[in-house]
């Protein structure tokens, strides 16, 4: 009876229960607010549950698609740019591109030397000033990468084109090439624009102009501006896009499994028609003529992404006695890739 009693007493308690109706307030609350992360440290993955499985993402590469239209169909273009030197005449030149920056991602690798560290601190400073700025100018996305290995040639011109010095270097130069390319291609790239740091002049119009031909792996005339005489003129600068000759052929046939050969050199002569040589000048010349190659160069190059997912990469040893974006060429012609240039579409390199 007692014990009845003192538990009558307890319930009516006008104390107890203004005390748990706040508690109870309190813990209602608390379900209800949405956690917020305070410090970085809570926005870290949390551990899953027992039993649950990590998502699983569904991409359909068909919807991915790579037409003469890539604005109307809104096709992420993929710009990707091995980094020695940061010019700013480079970087003035990519972001006046006329193609929507939303659509483009950047993607850029430098070798790890203190070379790489001079370029990484421009580099950084130019996009950080472009992707806090006005929405319109901003890209998709950066990624910057450190390259983890060494490029121990040297970089002046003359050095760098000494015939012996050519297969260390463009072996390099394609690693460099293959790491980006393999850690930055996504689901969703259409298309990969090769461009290299040095590239300082093109139409604006590029993507469009190059993608309108709808083929697999297309490429501009690289040329040079330089003065004669205090004139202005260009000149040829890239060879490395040419159509195979037999003589070429022949000469690889006799060759050690891992020789290379290299373009632009009098004492191999290839014979092999260079597109750098193809140029008309005449004024109303069309820019869009196109010419069927074998080899490729890199300086600007557009690519389906597909080229490059079906397993086309550049080759850092000799394949089929070629090496880099020749050897890339060679392996989108085995993957039964065409590959076409337009002799009259310049671009221009820089010249030191
Ligand atoms: P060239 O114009 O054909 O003589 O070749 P470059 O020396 O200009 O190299 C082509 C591109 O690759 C340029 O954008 C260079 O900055 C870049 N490059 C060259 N060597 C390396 C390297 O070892 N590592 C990286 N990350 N980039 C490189
Ligand atoms: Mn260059």
């Amino acid at each position: 009876m007692a014990f009845t009693s003192a538990r009558s007493i307890r319930r009516t308690n006008p104390i107890t229960l203004v005390l748990g109706f706040v508690l109870f307030l309190g813990f209602v609350l608390f379900l209800l607010t949405p956690s917020t992360p305070s410090s970085p440290a809570s926005s870290l993955p949390r551990p899953q549950p027992k039993g649950s499985r990590p998502p699983i993402r569904h991409f359909q590469l068909n919807n991915v698609t790579t037409t003469g239209d890539p604005i109307g169909n809104e096709e992420r273009v993929l710009i990707l740019t091995p980094m020695v030197k940061f010019y700013q005449e480079y970087w003035d030149n990519l972001l006046k591109l006329s193609y929507p920056h939303e659509l483009i991602e950047l993607g850029f690798i430098l070798p790890k030397d203190r070379n790489g560290a001079i370029a990484l601190k421009k580099l950084d400073a130019a996009v950080k000033k472009v992707q806090s700025g006005p929405k319109k100018n901003r890209f998709k996305g950066v990624t910057i990468m450190r390259q983890d290995f060494d490029s121990t040639v040297s970089q002046v011109e003359k050095e760098r084109h000494a015939l012996k010095a050519q297969t260390e270097r463009r072996a390099a130069m394609a690693r460099a090439r293959n790491s980006l390319l393999f850690t930055t291609i996504g689901t969703e790239t259409a298309w990969v624009l090769w461009l290299d740091a040095d590239m300082v002049e093109t139409p604006h119009s590029l993507i469009q102009d190059l993608a309108s031909h709808n083929r697999p792996v297309i490429v501009p005339n690289c040329f040079q501006r330089y003065k004669e005489n205090g004139v202005d003129a260009i000149r040829p600068y890239d060879y490395n896009s040419w159509a195979e000759s037999d003589i070429a052929l022949d000469m690889a046939k006799k060759m050690g499994p891992d020789d290379v050969i290299y373009e632009g050199y009098t004492d191999m002569p290839t014979y092999r028609p260079l597109m750098a040589m193809i140029y008309k000048e005449n004024p109303g010349t069309d820019i869009h003529e196109e010419m069927e190659l074998d080899g490729v160069g890199g300086t600007a190059l557009l690519v389906k992404a597909d080229v490059h997912r079906d397993g086309a990469m550049f080759p850092p040893f000799s394949f089929y006695h070629l090496i880099e974006t020749e050897g890339f060429a060679k392996m989108a012609k085995r993957l039964q890739y065409k590959l076409y240039g337009l002799p009259n579409y310049l671009v221009y390199h820089y010249n030191e």
